[in-house]
């Protein structure tokens, strides 16, 4: 009873498990159906082939027996005279195993030729098929042939009446083809074929372990999305909650900056001065974070419009200017002879220029920044270039990653989220634009983004 339960319970979970996941239905179907169309493949044509070959044989023993029989034709007066030639004949053709001559005596026939002098043995079921075939072949006066099978071999066995010179039916000539070498041919066929066969179930075997793998990655990449979803869905959420008491923050302090301005002393006017900084820090965080998890969910819509991006740039400068100024940085725009025309969001294609301008200005300490906007066949080109930190090509490949920082003396004091070149790659990629850039350490860096180019 033990041994049974066991088998029902593991039935049970296989089952529960087919019930769970049922992809795997495919790669059983396929473990049991790919061997069985191999196999039967294989079986059919081996069948079809020993037919087609059993039946052209047939037709060679018939045509090799009406040669004998004209050939015995001369020697119907003293058929024995021909059995050195025939004994000649059977001993240079292996496939010919037998050959028999009987002439009609009386009720019955008489044997005067038989080559090999036992080759004419045969089992009982064979014997009853030779005396049938005799029969007929005498009384239709035509070739007959049956199949016999001697001890593994197979023999083509056909009866023809002999004629005389003048046409009279004068005796049996009774021929046995041996199969032995087709059989044998086939034998090694079919074991070939069947060694195939089972080289063929493995390698299908291999591909469905592989696919049932595939299959496991794909279970588990549907559940990483779903905790994708999640985690995005909780960071977002998140994120929201946090605004509002970060905004709280963020205005009472600055009330309180400016209604005890007076009044405090330099230590409280620092530590208040750190509040600000610090609520601004984590407002620019949330913001940023709030923007991912709009453009990873793809909740951002864009009002695309024929637009001309100088207007843009300039108002960008603009409201960009003073923080220039703060620094002592020149911010200039250079733009091209003749307007330019693409097709945009101007919102978005501002808070790329904001970023990216903005970026400029944090990480420049002197010189200057300059815009440009230009066309490159029928690319619309605008350029940020500034005199600022710059960076080495290492860091260049991973700028564009999610909260990657270039960490260093000069950038430990600048406060950022990391994800400002990321949110602009993406919101210029879904403008059909690129973003690139060139940067040497300690000279500056250019970030350059393009556009399809309208015609005017
Ligand atoms: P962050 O909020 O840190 O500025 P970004 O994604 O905008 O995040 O930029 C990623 C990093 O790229 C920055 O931390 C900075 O080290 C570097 N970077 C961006 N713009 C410039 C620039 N114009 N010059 C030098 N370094 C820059």
């Amino acid at each position: 009873m033990q041994p049974l339960n066991s088998f029902f319970k593991y039935v049970k979970a296989g089952l529960g498990f087919i019930k769970k996941h049922p992809d795997i239905l495919y790669s059983l179907v396929l473990i049991i159906l790919v061997p069985l169309v191999l196999y039967f493949n294989v079986n059919f044509a081996v069948n079809s082939f020993q037919k087609n070959f059993d039946t052209a044989l047939k037709q060679k023993a018939f045509i090799v027996e009406e040669i004998f029989d004209s050939f015995l034709s001369d020697y119907s007066d003293n058929i024995a005279a021909a059995g050195a030639k025939i004994e000649k004949l059977v001993k240079e053709n292996p496939e010919l195993a037998y050959l028999e001559i009987k002439l009609k005596q009386g009720d019955g026939f008489s044997r005067v030729i038989a080559y090999p002098a036992e080759g004419g043995k045969t089992s009982e079921e064979g014997q009853k098929s030779l005396e049938t075939a005799e029969l007929l072949s005498w009384q239709n006066n035509e070739a007959v042939g049956f199949l016999s099978a001697e001890k593994n071999a197979r023999r083509w066995n056909v009866l023809k009446p002999l004629h005389s010179k003048n046409g009279d039916k004068i005796g049996l000539i009774r021929m046995a083809l041996s199969l032995e070498a087709v059989d044998a041919l086939l034998d090694r066929t079919i074991k070939i074929s069947y060694v195939f066969v089972v080289l063929g179930v493995f390698l299908v075997l291999a591909l469905i372990i592989n696919h049932t793998r595939l299959f496991e990655y794909s279970v588990l990449f549907r559940k990483l999305q779903e905790v994708d979803r999640i985690k995005d869905e909780f960071v977002s959420m998140t994120a929201h909650e946090l605004r509002t008491p970060v905004s709280i923050i963020k205005g009472y302090s600055r009330q309180l900056e400016e209604k005890l301005a007076d009044k405090m002393t330099p230590d409280q006017k620092k530590d208040l001065g750190i509040i600000i900084s610090s609520s601004d820090n984590l407002n620019e965080l949330i913001t940023d974070i709030l923007e991912v998890s709009r453009i990873e969910q793809g909740r951002i819509a864009f009002d695309l419009q024929k637009i001309s991006p100088e207007k843009t740039i300039e108002e960008t400068i603009d409201s960009l200017k003073p923080k220039a100024d703060e620094k002592g940085l020149s911010l200039s725009f250079a733009s091209h002879p003749s307007p330019l025309l693409i097709t945009a969001d101007p919102d978005r294609l501002r808070q790329i220029l904001t970023n990216l301008i903005a970026n400029a200005i944090k990480y420049t300490f002197k010189g200057k920044i300059g815009v440009s906007a230009g066309a490159d066949k029928n690319k619309c080109r605008i350029s940020i270039q500034d005199t600022g930190i710059g960076m080495s090509a290492e860091t260049q490949k991973r700028l564009f990653e999610k909260f990657y920082r270039i960490k260093n003396k000069e950038t430990e004091n600048i406060s950022g989220t990391g994800l400002g070149l990321w949110i602009t790659k993406a919101l210029c990629e879904k403008l059909d634009g690129q973003i690139s850039v060139e940067s040497i350490e300690g000279v500056g860096s250019k970030f350059t983004i393009t556009f399809p180019l309208l015609k005017p």
